[in-house]
């Protein structure tokens, strides 16, 4: 949702007038992560559009059922004050009041689940350890278990360890993982399997040039170029093409072939006609008998809020490691079309600033193989920054404190 302290647009009014024409309730989901500012106007937007307006001395506009969704042991709003800060800090201007009253008003209602779904029952040993890390007092055996799905951690062959990497996909706590990609790209490419360096097109004021404009600079999704060969790991970036058929911002493919118009070549700045992307969950129309989950993604072009500029851009991003807030949500196991992660934790101070993290990364994984045999886990971990110091201080904030969020 996109931050903005003035009132909506016209269109934008109009449309999400459109959309809560018969809306009757409201899910949002990992509530850890919304803020006060964006619940507090989520509430107003929908207050002055549903059922066409006129509802305005309403709670969300009279939509009968409205439903938050998460775990508060995870990850919390970046940089903002959010669902547990409501019961201390109340906020400083309307937006931020009603984000918090919101908060304290949907949690008047509150329902538990306490059955553990995403790991089997199987996995007794896993979730003892889940169990006692999410409350921030794992036992000595649950950090030796954490322990040895490390890489390193003399339980993983070298063939082991170029299995485990071949399938697996990187999370990374901190911003390192650009450069990650941009080094497994280059791994990935050779003479025959050369890069192709696509740079965004852009038009402002009828001139044209590979700069992203200034009212598109917000929108950090669009990279000014993306770098990409055949087999490299991408992600759709920037446009949900058709998500019942799998096709969303984030659905991680594999880059079978850049095709270019006859007459056109990269190294003069044109960008592709499509480029061939492998989803291994697509389940749309087949574009190509041979291969049912091939599907070509086209260049695209988006005009700027303020109707001055356009840009063209091809909507994929490298998708060797991903971030933990872009993770979230998602799991990894031999059922999923993730199979394992393997985890950068990143720093404790990292962790001190952010509770949590290191636990939402190990509740992703479905399975943590057998006492014995790691190597059908679903999480490993790499770095030097997973100690049991570390493991053993999950829940402490910067300052020493217990960052007990919920009692
Ligand atoms: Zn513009």
């Amino acid at each position: 949702m996109r931050k903005k302290q003035s009132g909506l647009s016209t269109s934008s009014k109009e449309a999400l007038m459109n959309k809560l024409e018969t809306t009757i309730a409201v899910f949002l989901d990992e509530r850890s992560m919304i803020s006060q500012n964006v619940l507090g106007k989520s509430e107003e937007n929908v207050r002055i559009t549903a059922h066409g307006g006129g509802h305005e001395n309403e709670d969300w506009g009279g939509i009968p059922v409205v439903v938050l969704f998460g775990d508060d042991y995870q990850l919390i709003p970046p940089c903002e004050v959010g669902a547990i800060d409501s019961f201390f800090q109340t906020g400083n201007n309307s937006t931020l009041k009603n984000g918090a009253f919101q908060f304290i008003n949907l949690g008047q209602n509150t329902s538990e689940l306490n059955i553990i779904v995403r790991q089997n029952k199987d996995q007794e040993e896993f979730r003892d350890l889940l169990a006692n890390t999410r409350i921030g007092k794992p036992s000595d055996t649950n950090v030796k278990t954490l322990m040895s799905l490390h890489l390193n951690s003399n339980e993983f062959s070298v063939d082991d360890i170029k299995a485990i990497e071949k399938k697996a996909m990187y999370v990374f706590a901190n911003k390192k993982m650009r450069e990650f990609n941009d080094e497994r790209l280059k791994e990935q490419h050779s003479k025959t399997n050369p890069i192709a360096r696509l740079r965004v097109q852009s038009i402002s004021r009828s001139t044209t040039s590979n700069k992203i404009p200034k009212c598109f600079k917000k929108d950090n999704e669009i990279q000014p170029i993306l770098n990409i060969c055949r087999e490299a790991k991408v992600q759709i970036s920037g446009k949900n093409f058709e998500p019942d058929w799998g096709l969303f911002n984030g659905a991680l493919g594999v880059v079978k072939e850049i095709v270019f118009k006859e007459e056109e070549s990269p190294l003069d700045g044109y960008l592709p006609q499509y480029v061939i992307v492998d989803f291994p969950t697509y389940c749309g129309p087949i574009w190509l008998e041979s291969h049912p989950s091939w599907v070509p993604i086209p260049a695209i072009e988006i005009q700027c809020p303020n109707y001055c500029c356009s840009i063209k851009f091809l909507p994929l991003s490298l998708s060797y490691a991903k971030t933990g807030h872009t993770f979230q949500g998602q799991s990894a196991g031999p059922e999923h079309p993730i199979q394992c992660i393997i985890i950068q934790p990143g720093s404790s101070n990292m962790e001190k600033l952010c509770p949590g993290l290191l636990y939402m990364f190990i509740s992703r994984g479905t399975t943590i193989g057998k006492k014995g045999n790691r190597s059908s886990s679903a999480i490993f971990f790499i770095g030097d920054e997973l100690t049991k110091e570390r493991i053993q201080n999950l829940t402490k904030t910067k300052s020493g404190e217990i960052c007990q969020k919920i009692q």
